[in-house]
């Protein structure tokens, strides 16, 4: 459009440039018109000055002659000049020489109306005046067109006729003009309606002629004078100030393409570029890894989202931060600075990266791998640093898991080793112990003789029966065991809970005699028998006592303080256990306490208490409790522990209590 715009200009401009260069040729004729109709007044009106002085010169008919002839003879534009007097009567005429056959077709009687008419004006203005044209024919076949001048004349102040001048209006054309205004012009006289009735040219008439009119008007009778000259061919910038325009809208317009050009140009480059800069922003958008470009100074200049959700802040809380970084722990603040500061010193950077700890906003830390490059501009100059950052949380929990798992196997082998040991020192001891047996026995049978009633005696029988029994329970035990690890099916059967706590009591005294323990039992009257593996959870009982006479050693707590106490309570539970086919069924628990006034556990202890191999002792193996909660889980109850008061732990463990008329295998 803006094209087209300068286009129409140009157009306008060298429309209006040629406009302006004809208006101009107009007027500068129009001027010259003025000036020939000015010279041709001027000339006439000198003939009428000269016409007076002939006339006041000779004033006789005789010596008129003369004078008029060389008066014609000067003024070729002058046909006849003629004296006539105040009746317009002929008195004396001369002829110019130049149209001999002036008078041989027409008689001068033809014209003498006009004659006539001219000298009633002049009469009447009393100066000179003019008749209208009129056409002349010659003898040779041409004519001339001629009016008549009448200027009275007088002598001694009287009257003394008229001085005609009849003038032919090709002469007054070729004889009155400045010849230099007529060159390459044309130049004709015509009537007010337009009428030619002289013309002098040299032009030939085409269209491509200018025309200029001047009005003529002399007294009595008016003229328009035409004067024509040949349109002036110009080139398509007529003058220096047009081409000169017109040369700089072709400049405009050669700019203006290449302008368009140039635009298109850069609009396809800025498209690819913007395609380019969306594709990069997608990739680092959907990067996991955090990305991150510092200044020199360590501020930040740039992160993607990956990086923002990992520090849990936004881009704008971000950019423009410096150091300390809001995601450095507050503790390890001076550490990091110091590394961020040899970082710079040494302007190298490990290509493999180094690990670090970040924060989030709620506090929690996260360990990170951090590849960090130096980042340089198109001119070849460090500008800042830029970092890759990768969130080693999930990798991290990946390798505990591993770990954990690991560690699981390795106390599985050692479960399976300690199973198999268990196995071979159960096969080993029995024999031992079978003999330990039948040499108590044998003992107490020489023992039992009857021979006096020594109080020793009976002693050492009592001594000898107690051999017995335990070797007899350590057998229990040792079968018991063996049948654990090998998980073999095994008889239940329904045991008071005094029964069970007797079982323990002799060991247990011995024990808690040796740490200067009190021993406190309380069994709920009426409670009901359990239904379990009575070996084993004699076992678990004397374990659980054995851990709380552990945890109270000498003088912690004091003697003096009464808590020097290892108390047992088995008590009655009554729970909903599910349903039956029948409806609600209720199950009977019993739940058995021991309770110690030891040190208590720790958070760390407490919850590695059921980790086999876990112990704080030196010579513990660290397998009572998590056998313990085996045994207590096979038989359905639970092994739960919690802090007693005013100090020490309480460990209760629960089992089924027997339906009397049954006995489950299981
Ligand atoms: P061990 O007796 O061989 O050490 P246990 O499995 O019986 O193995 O006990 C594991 C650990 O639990 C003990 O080393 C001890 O630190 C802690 N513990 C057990 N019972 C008590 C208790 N009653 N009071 C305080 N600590 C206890």
């Amino acid at each position: 459009m803006l094209i087209l715009l300068v286009v129409v200009m140009l157009v306008v401009l060298v429309f209006l440039a040629s406009e302006y260069e004809e208006t101009r040729d107009q007027a500068a004729l129009e001027q010259d018109a003025e000036t020939v109709a000015n010279d041709i007044r001027s000339n006439l009106l000198h003939n009428v000055q000269t016409l007076q002085s002939l006339h006041s010169v000779a004033p006789s008919v005789d010596a008129w002659s003369a004078p008029a002839a060389e008066f014609l003879a000067q003024r070729r534009e002058i046909v006849r000049l003629e004296w006539r007097d105040n009746a317009r009567r002929l008195i004396a005429h001369r002829d110019s020489l130049y149209i001999p056959d002036l008078m041989s077709y027409f008689d001068r009687s033809q014209a003498l109306p006009e004659m006539k008419i001219a000298c009633d004006n002049a009469l009447r203005q009393s100066g000179p005046a003019y008749s209208s044209s009129y056409f002349w024919p010659l003898s040779s076949g041409r004519g001339i067109e001629m009016i008549e001048m009448c200027l009275p004349v007088a002598s001694e102040g009287k009257p003394a006729g008229f001085l005609v001048a009849t003038y032919s209006l090709p002469g007054m054309l070729a004889e009155l003009v400045n010849k230099e205004m007529l060159r390459g012009r044309g130049l004709g006289f015509s009537d007010a309606d337009g009428t030619r009735l002289a013309m002098l040219s040299t032009l030939s008439g085409s269209r491509r002629n200018v025309t200029a009119r001047a009005v003529l008007d002399l007294p009595g009778y008016t003229l328009m004078l035409q004067l024509q000259s040949l349109r002036q061919v110009r080139g398509l910038f007529p003058n220096v100030l047009t081409a000169m325009v017109g040369a700089l809208s072709l400049a405009l317009l050669s700019v203006l393409y290449l302008l368009g050009r140039d635009i298109r140009r850069r609009q396809r480059a800025e498209l690819e570029v913007g395609r380019a800069l969306a594709f990069r922003k997608a990739m680092e958008d959907s990067l996991v890894t955090g990305l991150r470009a510092r200044d020199m100074d360590g501020r930040i200049t740039y992160v993607n989202p990956a990086f923002c959700e990992m520090v849990g802040l936004s881009v704008e809380q971000l950019v423009g931060t410096g150091l300390p970084a809001p995601w450095w722990p507050p503790e390890l603040v001076d550490e990091y600075q110091h590394r961020q500061q040899v970082r710079l010193a040494g302007k190298t950077m490990p290509r493999e990266g180094h690990e670090s700890v970040f924060t989030r906003p709620d506090g929690t830390r996260f360990p990170v791998l951090i590849i960090e490059a130096p980042l340089i501009d198109a001119q070849g100059q460090q500008t800042g640093f830029m970092g890759a950052i990768i969130d080693l949380t999930e990798q991290r929990r990946v390798e505990e898991l591993n770990r954990a798992s690991r560690e699981r196997l390795q106390a599985t082998a050692r479960l399976t080793t300690v199973g198999e040991m268990a196995s071979l020192l159960s096969h080993e001891l029995n024999q031992p112990l079978a003999a330990i047996a039948s040499y108590a026995s044998g003992t107490l049978n020489l023992l039992e003789q009857p021979t006096p009633s020594d109080p020793l005696h009976a002693e050492l029988a009592q001594a000898m029966r107690r051999i017995a029994e335990q070797a007899e329970r350590a057998g229990r035990v040792i079968k018991s065991v063996a049948d654990f690890v090998r998980r073999r099916e095994r008889v239940r059967e329904a045991v008071t809970p005094q029964s069970l706590v007797d079982a323990i009591q002799p060991l247990l005294s011995l024990l808690l005699n040796k740490h200067g323990i009190r021993l406190q039992i309380h069994i709920e009257p009426g409670c009901p028998p359990v239904l379990c593996d009575r070996t084993m959870v004699e076992q678990v009982l004397l374990n659980l006592a054995r851990n709380g006479v552990q945890a109270m050693p000498q003088g912690d707590p004091p003697a003096h303080s009464g808590m020097r106490l290892l108390r047992i309570e088995v008590g009655q539970l009554r729970l909903h256990s599910g349903e039956t086919s029948g409806g609600r069924a209720r199950k009977i628990w019993v739940s058995f306490a021991i309770t110690d006034h030891g040190q208590g556990l720790s958070p760390e202890v407490a919850e590695k208490l059921f980790t086999p191999f876990f112990t704080t002792r030196p010579e513990g193996m660290g397998l009572g409790l998590s056998l313990c909660r085996s045994v207590i889980e096979q038989h359905g109850g639970a092994l739960t522990h919690e802090p007693a008061c005013p100090r020490g732990t309480v460990f209760r463990f629960t089992l089924p209590g027997a339906d009397p008329s049954t006995i489950i295998r299981s």
